[in-house]
């Protein structure tokens, strides 16, 4: 092994170094700075190259971690990303927005008395790095197909699928209802997490290389499931999960108390430039209103840093539990803070206040109890402990569960399990329609982009598969 390898003795950890808080909340760039070539390479050679590494283990790609940390600890940028790109369609983008210290990073074995060796880090900067040298290349197959497949939904499973089927040589066409592709990576994720010209870039790729994008096209509206079924010889639903969970308490339906992806789609529209009445009216706008962000997610998280930039008068987020049990990535929470949100932790809402519209949110105070059957401890209310936060724009962050699927495609055969998401055959990836399968958080429920991406990379080699029995099948019968 190199001996520029195991430097975790001798080198900390370091992040690329974080943009000021107060420059941070002034606009919408990314957070954390590039890493500079020479810090890339130090870093990356902290890995002690592991025999069974438990990074590669716990990243849902399997990426191939320790081989492209000491391909970049050598200097070896353009082999470092052909392994990197292997396995993973967007590694820019898992290096932007994989929670690491829960997955791969969490992982590491240094982590234990020396501090994780920075994987995503060093996997944005190979992959950014390749961007600017040109060796990021639209998807190409060695032979044209002539089978197409129909892909719905364009966020990362139904990209992933898209370029593992393109380059296997089939015609691709992806639909999606938005006028963008990218899904949640274009308008669920704010800017400061993931600039939008990462995303826009692959999709240009993308189409440069053959796939083909009908945007502005709804499924189930403007064209049926049925129809594309008789177009191609396959079908992916990679609609993702958008169904907003709401609260009941009383008050919930004022004017002011609004959905979270709402806010968000409304806030990135606008930075991509687009004409955004509820935006401009106020209506999704947090300028100089007192905010408050009802949940503890990633999702809030994104809202009451999106509320600090758009210059809210102050930004409170609501949290039933406490910071240690917080399902958001410890990361963005800190951020947060070092933003100047208060979090009012073990606190839920008791009722929406305002006579025309939301102004004030009525919380009680909370208590963790026993743990129940998941091992999870249970949240209760303390008598009279009531307080009032002062609102006139209240954002509901509490998670997303799948539309009802079966009826917006108007396919009754469609099975869906109890949680509304498509039940599947789990090797073939196939639903109850023959030919059409599922992957991304349709299938899982709400996610994350790195398995977005590992549904996509595995469903389309079931999909080849299928068209492969097909055909033979075509060619067994006309014997
Ligand atoms: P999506 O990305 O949701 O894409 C589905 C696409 O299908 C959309 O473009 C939609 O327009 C289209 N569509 C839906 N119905 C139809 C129809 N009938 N006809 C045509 N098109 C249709 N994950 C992370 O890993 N890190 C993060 O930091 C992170 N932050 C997040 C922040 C927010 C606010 C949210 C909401 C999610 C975040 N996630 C994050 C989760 C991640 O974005 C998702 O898990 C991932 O995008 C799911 O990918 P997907 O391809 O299954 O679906
Ligand atoms: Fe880590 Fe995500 Fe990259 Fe895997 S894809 S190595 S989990 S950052
Ligand atoms: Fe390197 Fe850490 Fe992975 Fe081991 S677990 S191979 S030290 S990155």
């Amino acid at each position: 092994m190199a001996e520029k390898m195991l430097q975790f003795v001798r080198l900390a950890q370091h992040q690329p170094d974080k943009r000021d808080a107060t420059d941070r909340r002034a606009d919408w760039n990314e957070v954390y700075r590039p890493f500079v070539a020479e810090a890339a390479t130090e870093q990356a050679s902290r890995c002690s190259q592991c025999g069974v590494p438990f990074c590669q283990v716990h990243c849902p790609l399997n990426n191939n971690i320790p081989d492209w940390l000491k391909l970049t600890a050598e200097g070896r940028l353009e082999e470092a990303y052909e392994v990197a790109s292997a396995t993973n369609n967007f590694p820019e983008i898992c290096g932007r927005v994989c929670p690491q210290d829960r997955l791969c990073e969490g992982n590491c074995v240094i982590e234990k008395g020396f501090e994780a060796v920075t994987i995503g880090a060093v996997e944005k900067y190979i992959t950014d790095t390749a961007w600017e040298n040109g060796w990021v290349k639209p998807p190409k197959p060695v032979r044209e197909r002539p089978e197409s497949i129909g892909i719905i939904g364009a966020g990362p499973a139904g990209m992933a699928a898209a370029e593992r089927l393109r380059v296997l040589g089939f015609q691709v066409v992806i639909y999606d209802r938005h006028d963008r592709a990218g899904g949640l990576m274009i308008y669920g994720i704010p800017n400061f997490k993931l600039e939008k010209d990462v995303v826009v870039r692959r999709w240009h790729q993308y189409a440069e290389g053959g796939i083909e994008f009908r945007l502005n096209c709804a499924v189930g509206r403007d064209i049926s499931l049925g129809e594309l079924r008789r177009k191609h010889a396959a079908v992916l639903i990679a609609t993702g999960v958008y169904k907003a969970r709401d609260i009941a308490a009383p008050g919930a339906d004022l004017p002011g108390v609004v959905a979270a992806l709402d806010y968000l789609i409304a806030s990135n529209r606008k930075g991509l430039g687009d004409a955004v009445p509820a935006f401009d009216s106020g209506a999704l706008n947090a300028e100089g209103r007192h905010v408050v962000v009802i949940g503890g997610g990633d999702t809030a998280m994104d809202c009451v840093r999106t509320a600090t930039r758009q210059g809210a008068a102050s930004v409170t987020c609501l949290y039933r539990r406490d910071k240690a049990n917080m399902p958001g990535s410890m990361r963005e929470v800190y951020n947060a803070e070092e933003e100047g949100v208060r979090f009012a932790w073990l606190a839920a809402p008791d009722a929406f206040e305002g006579k025309a519209k939301v102004e004030a949110v009525r919380a009680v105070r909370m208590h963790l109890g026993l743990p129940d059957a998941t091992g999870r401890q249970q949240v209760e209310p303390i008598a009279g402990s009531d307080f009032t936060l002062k609102a006139d724009l209240v954002i509901k962050a509490l998670g997303f569960d799948p539309e009802d699927l079966p009826v917006m495609f108007d396919e009754a055969a469609l099975s869906v399990t109890r949680w509304g998401t498509l039940k599947v055959d789990h090797r073939s990836m196939m639903t109850a329609l023959p030919g059409v399968f599922a992957a991304g958080d349709i299938l899982r429920g709400a996610s994350l982009v790195v398995w977005g991406i590992r549904d996509g990379r595995d469903v389309a080699e079931q999909i080849a598969a299928f068209v492969e029995a097909g055909k033979s099948s075509i060619a067994v019968a006309a014997e």
